[in-house]
């Protein structure tokens, strides 16, 4: 392996349980129990409470007759109590399966007929859309906590948890892939445990740290952060249900120093951040990851928050994160989203699977502990994505991404397998057509849809500029083969659950109108 980093963390406990997901509350509950842990909008807990909390919630699984490798499915936004109940549920040694609360019936009925949960837990509305769903029994969440043994506070009567060993699935994450059928990552502890240890390490979280959270739990990008939270004793602010007009004076209210973002909440911050008159809220540091955050946004997070780095990102759920730019090199290489992380490599490999030399662009592979146990119940898929090492070296994940690396092993991501395309004789990827747009100022969000039977190459953009001024200046920035044939601007870009950039409602909006 190319990088070798050993990360320093306490010995494992007298329960054993270092190297499993919810051996992480243990150690921090032991080490700094009086810390706060958890904020959400009603309340914060300890990571004494939090512990506590998620015990009692080992117990009330347990009495229910939750076993070892059943799996608990949850509807629910972030919440205190969703914390408890992920890390209650891998304690018991159970899988937890967390769902976009914004999920409707119709994707929900497959993926509790490919996850199977032995029960689910959502709040009052899920409740009564859950018969047409699953058979599986159903709790109201105002239930399950209202059990006086599940309140916090109290000693809780978890019996003591059954042996789980760190290569046991803690959690499978459901993925938008590009077919109907749902398809979920199965992340065994150790490799969920290897992955929020190192970016801690690499990220620089301190016990001082307010991290806000804007992201389900469902999404791997929001899950982690209270992993991340919990391993440097820090305190994670849970405010995905927050209404978007006052996520700039809850950041200020809580304190935050950490914010992890995607390009729509990097410019909604900005915005907001624009009109308010009110102190800046303490941020040290802005992480991104999902897709490329345009220029004219991080000059202005730079502008509107003096000193904080913005650290760029590259991941896939499959191996959690990739790939992360080290704080202090951000304004180095400002195309590149980074080096591996620690303990694990990063190959660029061409059609064959060889290694190709820097500068040249091939599969973006990943390999190291990081890299998760296939798709559930999947073979095909996951024979396609996780293959093994030729040297006999465990797994590789093949993200069916492309990009390149520079002579110091920099990465510099190009775009996914179906975004790169050959239109009048060159070769190009969406991803350089978005960054030339992006770099446009007044262009908010761009997304580039390569050319099909049915149309050319099709730009939109989120901007107040028409679209004759896009396209001169676009002609500016690209050769003449990769400027757009059309261009349409809108008002807001359409987003998915997690607030990337809806590529599929775009194409229907391009077919809609043909
Ligand atoms: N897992 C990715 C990351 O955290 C995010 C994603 O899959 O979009 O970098």
């Amino acid at each position: 392996m190319a990088t070798q980093h050993v990360i320093e963390r306490p010995a494992a406990d007298a329960a054993g349980t270092c190297g499993l997901v919810h051996g992480l509350l243990e150690a921090a509950a032991a080490d700094a129990p009086d810390r706060p842990a958890v904020r959400d909008s009603t309340g914060t807990w300890t990571y004494a409470e939090l512990a506590r909390a998620s015990e009692a919630f080992s117990a009330w699984l347990a009495a229910r007759g939750v076993r070892p490798g059943d799996r608990v499915l949850v509807q629910l936004p972030s919440s205190r109590h969703l914390t408890a109940m992920f890390y209650g549920t891998v304690r018991s040694g159970a899988v937890f399966v967390p769902v976009n609360p914004a999920m409707k019936p119709f994707h929900l009925r497959s993926v509790a007929a490919d996850a199977e949960p032995a029960l689910v837990v959502t709040d009052a509305e899920g409740v009564a859309r859950m018969p047409v769903v699953t058979s599986a029994p159903v709790h109201d969440v105002t239930e399950v906590w209202a059990t006086p043994d599940a309140e916090p506070g109290q000693a809780g009567r978890a019996a003591p948890p059954p042996a789980v060993a760190p290569a046991d699935v803690a959690t499978l994450i459901y993925t938008s892939g590009s077919t109907a059928a749902p398809k979920a990552v199965v992340c065994p502890h150790s490799a969920v445990v290897f992955a929020s240890e190192a970016l801690v390490d690499v990220l620089g979280y301190r016990p001082d740290d307010v991290v806000f959270c804007r992201f389900p739990m469902s999404w791997d990008y929001g899950l982690y952060k209270v992993l991340m939270t919990c391993i440097a004793r820090c305190e994670i602010v849970l405010a995905d249900g927050e209404s978007d007009f006052r996520l700039l004076r809850r950041m200020r209210e809580t304190g935050v120093t950490v914010v992890p973002l995607v390009p729509s909440l990097a410019s909604m911050i900005v915005g907001l951040a624009r009109r308010d008159s009110g102190a800046r809220p303490p941020v040290r540091m802005f992480t991104n990851t999902g897709a490329a955050l345009p220029a004219a946004t991080i000059d202005a997070l730079r502008e509107l928050f003096p000193g904080a780095h913005i650290v760029r990102q590259y991941g896939q759920t499959e191996a959690k994160r990739i790939t992360v730019m080290p704080v202090d090199e951000e304004l180095d290489r400002p195309e590149s989203v980074g080096r591996p992380l620690p303990g694990t490599e990063v190959l660029v490999l061409d059609e064959e699977g060889r290694p190709l030399p820097p500068g040249e662009t091939g599969e973006i592979v990943a390999h190291g502990p990081h890299v998760m146990g296939g798709y559930w119940r999947n073979p095909e898929a996951t024979a396609r994505s996780f293959r093994p090492c030729p040297a006999g070296c465990g797994m590789r994940l093949h993200t069916g991404d492309y990009g390149s690396k520079d002579e110091d092993g920099y990465l510099y991501f190009q775009g996914r397998r179906d975004d790169m395309f050959k239109r009048k004789g060159f070769r190009m990827s969406t991803v350089e057509i978005e960054g030339a747009a992006l770099d446009i100022p007044g262009v908010r969000a761009a997304a580039a849809l390569p050319p099909d039977d049915r149309h050319d190459l099709t730009l939109f953009v989120e901007s107040d500029l028409s679209s004759r001024t896009v396209i001169r200046e676009l002609m500016q920035r690209l050769e003449v083969a990769k400027v757009p044939a059309e261009c349409r601007v809108l008002s807001d870009f359409p987003l998915t659950q997690h607030g990337k950039n809806s590529r599929k409602e775009l194409a229907a909006l391009l077919e809609g109108s043909r």
